[in-house]
């Protein structure tokens, strides 16, 4: 049985769906002003993971990720590159899509953009006003926390902490228009900085506030209420904490029952920054030839709830884990003989499967999910001699599908795969293995060892077995 660690009430609970067999998860997405960081990119791979292992346990899914695209920077970011907002944002939206491809991250069911969705919006905070929860000042509405007694719970944060907590974050002209400190914008009014970007709306000239964005979105596709919320731990306050507001003062019902927070990412020990120097984004990793696989692995492979400390030898030991599983299903690939009976595969697996799906389901352990599977590879290792060609593939099979929640030992191994066929495809590879199998078969032994030396500085593993000389590749991950 899944459990799930809810931020709402700091506990791991039972995840129970609100419709049998089907789950909703809405997760917010990137604000596309610039490229994603490695940061960034963690609360998707997480994402990525839950949604995966949902979908393994049976759940059918719906994944909504919103784009994020207008806001302070969108605005100001387009006008500094002489771009509409639309041209602007729809290049960052495109490399962002390109960049959780990369991640092999599975596309969200529906990624709306906030400019997509205004009318929702302008509804929704009519809805919020025809309840009593806003206000209008100088032409801007605003929430009015005052009139939400549950204000704060997500973040457990007491009024106190409130009121400290706003009066660092706001400017001296948001203070004046608002009643209150913490009371957060809605719709903005416009402003001749925003140039042509507003919307004439039947509640005013102007755009929507952030938050707004997601609660209009997620409804539109998940309904008033649904089962599960994702995103970093820096948006339970204010963002999902406004979300909570808005969407319960329009409904008056819960909003969300789960919600999900990542903890952040930091490189050598420090928060990423541009000033800093230690600011990495996928193409970052890419100049340093590494497989973007091995980034998705080390986003992985860190519970998510724990912070996260990059540093670039990660990807080595990142690329050496990869090369285990790689080299084992390699291996598989030379087992040739009939086997015995004596091994009982089918058992090692089912025992393998079940130590996985233990540690998945206490809130995605994911260090033990991974260890359960180390420990079946030297399972299966010790008794290699054993194993028939059946067994290596009903072995492979297994690693496949468990795969389906990790995602990069397949697309690693199918990399692989073609690197490899491709070598073998060109002639001159073809026939110096020829011409060893010939020296071979007339006891040229020290000819056949001459060509397996050659081949070995192209790259080639050549190994014999019973039905021949099969090949692999020396360098397993690209
Ligand atoms: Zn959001």
């Amino acid at each position: 049985m899944l459990k799930l660690f809810n931020t709402l009430t700091r506990k791991i609970e039972i995840f129970r769906p609100i419709k049998q067999g089907k789950v909703g998860i809405y997760s917010c997405g990137p604000t596309v002003y610039d490229f994603a960081h490695i940061g960034n990119l963690r609360a998707y791979i997480f994402v990525d993971l839950l949604k995966r292992y949902l979908i393994y346990s049976g759940f059918k899914v719906k994944h909504v990720m919103n784009i994020t695209d207008v806001d302070d920077k969108t605005i100001k970011n387009s006008q500094q590159n002489n771009k509409s907002l639309q041209e602007f944002t729809d290049f960052y939206s495109k490399a962002f899509i390109k960049d959780i491809k990369s991640l092999n991250i599975k596309m969200p069911d529906i990624m709306p953009r906030a400019t997509k969705h205004i009318p929702e919006m302008v509804d929704l905070i009519k809805k919020i006003g025809k309840h009593g929860y806003s206000y209008k000042s100088e032409k801007s509405i605003y929430f009015k926390i005052s009139k939400f007694s549950d204000y704060g719970k997500l973040a457990q944060l007491d009024k106190q902490t409130l009121k400290q907590n706003a009066a660092g974050r706001l400017n001296i002209s948001d203070e004046y228009e608002k009643e209150q400190v913490n009371d957060f914008v809605l719709w903005k009014a416009w402003q001749p900085e925003d140039g042509e970007v507003f919307w004439d709306t039947e509640i005013g000239k102007g755009r929507p506030g952030w938050h707004i964005e997601c609660s209009a979105m997620s409804t539109k596709y998940l309904g008033e209420i649904f089962d599960i919320h994702t995103g970093g731990v820096d948006l339970i306050f204010p963002h999902h904490t406004n979300e909570i507001a808005q969407s319960e003062a329009a409904f008056k019902k819960k909003f969300v029952n789960y919600w999900l927070h990542n903890e952040h990412l930091l490189v050598e020990g420090k928060k990423m920054s541009k000033s800093l120097g230690n600011f990495y984004a996928l193409k970052d990793i890419k100049d340093k030839k590494y497989n973007l696989l091995l980034m998705r692995l080390i986003l992985l492979k860190t519970h998510y709830r724990k912070v996260l400390n990059f540093t670039l030898k990660d990807l080595d030991e990142a690329k050496s884990i990869a090369e285990k599983f790689l080299s084992f299903l390699a291996g598989l690939d030379f087992v040739v003989c009939g086997g015995s009976n004596n091994l009982d595969i089918k058992n090692m697996i089912s025992q393998s499967r079940k130590e996985f799906k233990k540690a998945m389901d206490n809130d995605l352990n994911i260090s033990s999910g991974l260890a359960s599977l180390f420990d079946f590879i030297e399972e299966v290792y010790k008794r290699k001699s054993l194993i028939s060609t059946n067994q290596a593939q009903e072995i492979k099979n297994y690693i496949f599908e468990i795969d389906e929640v990790l995602g990069f030992i397949r697309p690693l191994y199918e990399q692989y795969q073609m690197r490899l066929n491709k070598k073998l495809a060109t002639k001159k590879i073809l026939n110096m293995i020829s011409k060893r199998e010939k020296a071979r078969k007339n006891k040229d032994y020290k000819e056949a060892d001459k060509i397996r030396i050659d081949l070995l500085e192209k790259g080639i593993v050549i190994e014999d077995t019973e039905k021949g000389d099969k090949a692999r590749l020396l360098k397993i991950i690209d």
